[in-house]
């Protein structure tokens, strides 16, 4: 079935990229195993996937143990303070920066183990209330604070678009979220490079490449269902 899914869901970002006349190398497809064993991302591999996506530390870590290391992982959920030790080394993306603290400390551990970590602000650009992230408005200012921490470089912005039954619904935040980034981006701000936009999940992707993502995150899509219950 992975298969199947992996097929089905190139072909969407092939046409969603000639629809918006982008390359297809501009989009990266993060395969987001969250929940699913690591037999099912076996597969995903095998079809030539190196990206994957994890939104609890402890299930990232666990993962990285047991699979090859030639995976990137990305950390697309919340991350708590205490956590980031174990995180920082092992994630080549930490896509939900949404504090200066939290950045502070990703800085200090990614000090210690002598790397420069990579980072996105989490933007909550349709301002719902039980969303993370912060408003367009704060990020400016935050990403300015941030840009003076030596191990960290932030790469541009991502969010989690609302869920809603027609995705056309999601564009304009997408069209907004890309024009935040370019804003910032043109005040050429040391460590910022501004060059990663992270939007687009199984119900959306399309509309977001065709407003500029350069990485989606698949998890349905690919995997199917999540099953909570077990
Ligand atoms: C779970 C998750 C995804 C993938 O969601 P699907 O709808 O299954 O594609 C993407 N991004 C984040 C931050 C997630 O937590």
């Amino acid at each position: 079935m992975i298969k199947e899914n992996l097929f089905s869901v190139e072909q969407n970002i092939l046409a969603a990229c000639k629809r918006a006349g982008r390359k297809r190398e501009e989009v990266t497809l993060i395969a987001v195993s969250k929940t699913k064993p690591v037999s099912m991302i076996q597969e995903v591999l095998e079809e030539g996937i190196l990206d994957f996506g994890e939104n609890k530390v402890q299930e990232l870590t666990a993962k990285f143990e047991v699979l090859p290391n030639n995976l990137r992982w990305h950390l697309i959920g919340h991350l708590q303070t205490n956590k980031v030790k174990y995180i920082v080394d092992k994630a080549v993306f930490i896509h939900s920066v949404d504090s200066y603290k939290l950045a502070e400390q990703i800085n200090k551990e990614a000090a210690k183990k002598g790397i420069i970590s990579n980072i996105l602000i989490e933007v909550n650009i349709a301002r719902e209330e039980t969303k993370y992230g912060v408003f367009a408005e704060e990020t400016y200012p935050l990403i300015q604070e941030i840009a003076k921490l030596n191990n960290i470089r932030v790469r541009g912005l991502m969010t989690i678009a609302p869920f809603v039954d027609n995705p056309e619904k999601n564009r304009e935040h997408f069209r907004n979220l890309r024009q935040l980034n370019i804003d910032i981006k043109m005040k050429n701000i040391d460590n910022v490079s501004m060059d990663v936009l992270s939007m687009g999940m199984t119900g959306d992707y399309e509309i977001a490449i065709e407003e500029g993502a350069t990485m989606i995150r698949v998890g349905t899509g690919i995997f199917g269902e999540r099953d909570y219950s077990i």
